[in-house]
């Protein structure tokens, strides 16, 4: 199946950290996909910026570098166009320096999109920004894209959203969480809203529970630095795994229009139940890995990765959460998420209620639940648990098994990476799958609680041994409900 997409309008994409980790891995090899469809119009030009003096052909070849390294199958022709695209700039933002040079690769293209991507770090997002509009560099047919993470709480993600919000719109700001643009999230609006069966179902007389698993089996390696002054929630769950469970929770939008879909994000975040601290005492779990073995071989602990013995830093957690409202009352949503897990795994579960009666005998054996599981990472697809008859003669027996709907393998299709259609839709002007600056806002106000009682607590992070499913009492918050995490039966 050949891909579909209609060719961009001319545009300035300028990518901030352009030498960055970021655009080596991600941005250049999404942008270099668009290439060989057609979707990068002519005149489109890709300006990467970063501190370090470089020509345009020494970036060229370091970008010739990342989308060979990146990406599966290049055509040379292609990447020739490609890279003919690019131009470099020398800016330090630090030093406030080198911005005429950008304003002259700019001049005259005042009429074509003008895409600045921020992949820089987050002290930069405020003096970009003010820089930019001290230069005259953002036209009406500007926007911004910044990256995780907006704040390390609600307050000074409030400042972000000023200091960026002085010189850019909100219709021109593309705050990026890139789960919104796996294939998968993409599916489960699908599912949910173009078809008849599950919308009926979908609320607490029919849903148990709903599970939200985000594993990995890396650990912080090089990133520990950055990685300590964050930690597993500010990390995963205030953007990434609240993101997916609005998702699963938000009433119908009236339209796939940006607002409509974020008009009901912000609705399910205002509905989350704010946490006390007794509840965050008994609703959430944090811990921290040891060494142990992940991937085949033998690995450090979080703190020997970090050269210190004293963080409290959480590397995982685990918290049950309710969101108060008709659809949701009573259904309980489990989140997880953690480093150096037992393997690389991301999933949403939506658990349905048992049978109200069988009419089977006994010895039909054992009915399990429905259960729907929407897998982002690996293998994205989904999986519809259902029980039908043993097959063959003899007596009524039943078994579950799944329907199942594994992308790749029905449509024989490239899953593009969440980055190439969240680039081309800033580009277009798309903002329904980024995040509006109340839904961040919203986030932070239902984290910060958490953090604040989590800074008081002299117990540290419960220990896990690397290549496990985390701490003990994650396994104990979910049980002492008669529920299992979903992993226990891969
Ligand atoms: P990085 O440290 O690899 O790159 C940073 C970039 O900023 C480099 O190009 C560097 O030259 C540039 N830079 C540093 N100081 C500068 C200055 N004074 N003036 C101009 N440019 C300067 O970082 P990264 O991993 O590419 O991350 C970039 C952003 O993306 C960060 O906000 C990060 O939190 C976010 N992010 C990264 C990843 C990832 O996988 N790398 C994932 C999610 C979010």
């Amino acid at each position: 199946m050949t891909e579909r997409s209609a060719q961009s309008d001319p545009f300035d994409l300028v990518v901030f950290g352009g030498t960055g980790d970021l655009a080596h891995r991600k941005l250049l090899p999404a942008l270099y996909h668009r290439e060989p469809i057609g979707q990068l119009g002519e005149d489109a030009r890709i300006i990467a910026v970063s501190r370090r003096p470089l020509s345009d052909e020494e970036y060229r070849e370091w970008a010739h570098n990342a989308v060979c390294e990146h990406v599966a199958e290049v055509d040379p022709k292609a990447l020739d166009r490609f890279l003919a695209r690019i131009q470099y700039v020398s800016v330090d933002v630090a030093q406030n320096t080198g911005w005429e040079a950008l304003e002259q690769k700019l001049a005259g293209r005042e009429d074509v999109t003008r895409a600045f991507y921020l992949s820089v770090s987050p002290d930069f997002f405020g003096p970009i920004c003010s820089a930019l509009g001290e230069h005259n560099l953002v036209t009406d047919r500007s926007r911004v894209t910044i990256e995780k993470p907006i704040g390390k709480n609600g307050k000074s993600a409030h400042e972000v959203n000023e200091t960026i919000g002085s010189v850019f719109k909100e219709h021109q700001i593309f705050r990026i969480d890139h789960y919104l643009g796996k294939e998968t999230v993409q599916n489960l609006m699908a599912l949910r809203f173009a078809n008849v069966l599950f919308e009926p179902l979908w609320n607490a007389a029919h849903i148990d529970h709903v599970q939200i698993t985000v594993a990995e089996t890396l650990g912080v390696e090089s990133r520990a630095g950055y990685y300590d002054t964050a930690g597993a929630l500010r990390d995963m769950v205030q953007n990434h795994l609240l993101q997916l469970l609005c998702l699963v929770a938000m009433e119908p939008p009236e339209s796939m229009a940006p607002d409509s879909v974020r008009d009901e994000k912000l609705k399910v975040l205002k509905a989350l139940r704010p946490m006390s601290a007794e509840m965050v005492e008994r609703n959430t779990v944090r811990g921290q890995y040891r060494a142990g073995a992940s991937s085949g071989g033998a690995v450090k602990g979080y703190l020997d990765e970090l050269g210190r013995n004293d963080s409290t830093t959480e590397t995982f957690v685990a918290a049950k959460v309710d969101i108060e409202n008709w659809r949701w009352a009573n259904v309980p949503f489990y989140l997880r998420t953690g480093k150096r897990l037992a393997s690389r795994l991301s999933e949403i579960t939506i658990q349905f209620k048992d049978l109200p009666h069988s009419i089977f005998l006994p010895d039909a054996g054992r009915i399990a639940a429905n259960k729907l599981v929407i897998r982002l990472q690996p293998d994205e697809g989904v999986k519809m648990q259902v029980m039908i008859k043993d097959p063959g003669p003899g007596s009524m027996r039943l078994r579950e098994v799944p329907l199942d709907m594994t992308f790749a393998e029905a449509f024989n299709v490239r899953h593009p990476d969440a980055y190439e259609r969240l680039i081309m839709d800033m580009i277009r002007g798309n903002q329904t799958l980024f995040m509006r600056r109340d839904e961040v806002e919203a986030a932070w106000f239902w984290i910060d609680p958490i953090l604040e009682h989590w800074s008081h607590l002299k117990e540290a992070p419960k220990p896990y041994t690397s290549g496990t499913w985390g701490p003990s009492a994650s396994i104990a918050l979910i049980e002492r409900d008669g529920r299992t995490w979903h992993d226990e039966t891969h």
